[in-house]
């Protein structure tokens, strides 16, 4: 089941366990520390112009780089199979930073319709502004982005799996068009993750995570990460300093802390959803289900040659009867809290109708495929009989009506 790992001879979980203890100083700690310092001293003029000439390892000042972002970076970089990576404050700042280490005023950015709410707010509320042109594609549509590519296109943005419907564009395709055509490709993998969708296999020339979701795995920090060639990577890096979009310590470390089991949980939380994924398509309540894992999803087969760790962490479904039957599926659920985001250990659920897609017309949410008896799932590693049986109690007055 593990992934093989290219360096060393060691499995995939094996150096994520690991992760940071080879950074221990000479007082030997057994896990990395937190460098909660915004500052570093120098002994020497010369040993100042050293580290910032990168002639010396060392670091200068925490906006620019510091010991516990340097550890995120390395791994995810080596997770995604990618030269280098970049820490943010957050999946914003990782995208802002990646956006504009690309383009400026005059350039045309093609987005994939239906991508995240934040995403669309950035780039039509700021970049617009900016003067940065974005076009919005069916990304399912190869000629509809042909058709879309300007002289003054650099860059396509797509998600590498779609939240909340669980779509998966043909990357391979989207990326062979747009290499073609000159241009770049930056994924948004935060759903897929570096375990379903690494860079190397994807092909995109950079991707950013949200690590607020299932890289630091746990619901209790903010942090974003950009990866890419290190030539890239080093022109994002001035971005998110120069713009002060640089990651905090002690988001790094939490996100390293959890990191270290991010083997173990996404395969838990892939089985976990899986299982969920087969009991929901059972129930009379549940009218559809969206999973890759899925036979009926019209990408199982895509899924199944792509996805080699599993189908994913998270399931939609639609329930039978719209709002008000959500209304009372969530009044019936008592472990499974409604927590507008994803990607913790524990069950969460979304309604995207009121959350991630809120500012959405109603002609604009139907043209994205969201209706108002969608419910969104972040499966958690809990025991699935036990997650099953909290939406059993919540679906059964739904079917009763
Ligand atoms: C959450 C999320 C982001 C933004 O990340 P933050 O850490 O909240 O800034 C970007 N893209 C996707 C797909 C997300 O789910």
């Amino acid at each position: 089941m593990d992934r093989e790992s290219e360096a060393n001879g060691l499995g995939i979980a094996t150096w994520l366990a690991r992760i940071g203890n080879a950074r221990a100083s000479a007082t030997h700690p057994s896990t990395e520390p937190l460098f909660q310092t915004s500052v570093y001293d120098f002994e020497s003029l010369e040993q100042l112009d050293l580290v910032q000439d990168g002639g010396q390892v060392g670091f200068t000042y925490a906006r620019m780089g510091h010991p516990n972002a340097a550890t995120l970076e390395e791994a995810v970089a080596r997770l995604e199979g990618a030269e280098a990576g970049c820490a943010c404050s957050s999946g914003m700042g990782a995208l802002s930073a990646a956006l504009l280490a690309v383009l400026e005023s005059g350039t045309h950015l093609i987005a994939a319709r239906g991508i995240y709410g934040g995403t669309s707010a950035l780039l039509v509320c700021e970049l617009a502004r900016l003067g940065i042109e974005i076009s919005f594609v069916d990304i399912a549509d190869l000629k509809a982005l042909a058709e879309a590519i300007t002289p003054r296109t650099r860059l396509v943005l797509v998600e590498t799996l779609s939240n909340p419907l669980m779509q998966l564009p043909d990357l391979t395709a989207v990326v062979q068009l747009a290499h073609q055509s000159g241009l770049q490709v930056l994924a948004d993998n935060t759903l897929a993750t570096p375990w379903l969708m690494p860079l190397q296999v994807s092909g995109a020339d950079m991707a950013i995570h949200s690590v607020t979701k299932f890289l630091g795995g746990h619901h209790d920090l903010m942090a974003g990460v950009v990866v890419g060639s290190s030539e890239l990577i080093s022109r994002v890096r001035r971005v998110a300093s120069n713009l002060g979009q640089y990651a905090a310590p002690f988001d790094c470390w939490l996100a390293c802390r959890g990191l270290k089991t991010f083997a173990l949980r996404m395969q838990r939380h892939c089985q976990n959803a899986q299982r969920v994924a087969e009991f929901l398509q059972e129930h009379p309540a549940v009218k559809r289900v969206y999973y890759p894992g899925l036979p009926s999803h019209p990408q199982h087969e895509l899924a199944r040659r792509l996805l080699k760790q599993g189908s994913g962490p998270m399931v939609s479904f639609d329930i039978d009867g719209g709002e008000s039957a959500v209304e009372i599926f969530v009044r019936h659920l008592s472990a499974i809290p409604l927590s507008p985001s994803f990607g913790g250990v524990n069950t969460t659920f979304s309604y995207p109708l009121k959350t991630s897609h809120r500012s959405l017309s109603p002609q604009e949410r139907n043209l994205c495929g969201i209706g108002p008896g969608l419910v969104r799932l972040s499966v958690g590693i809990e025991d699935w009989q036990d997650i099953c049986a909290d939406l059993q109690r919540a679906l059964a007055p739904v079917d009763a009506r």
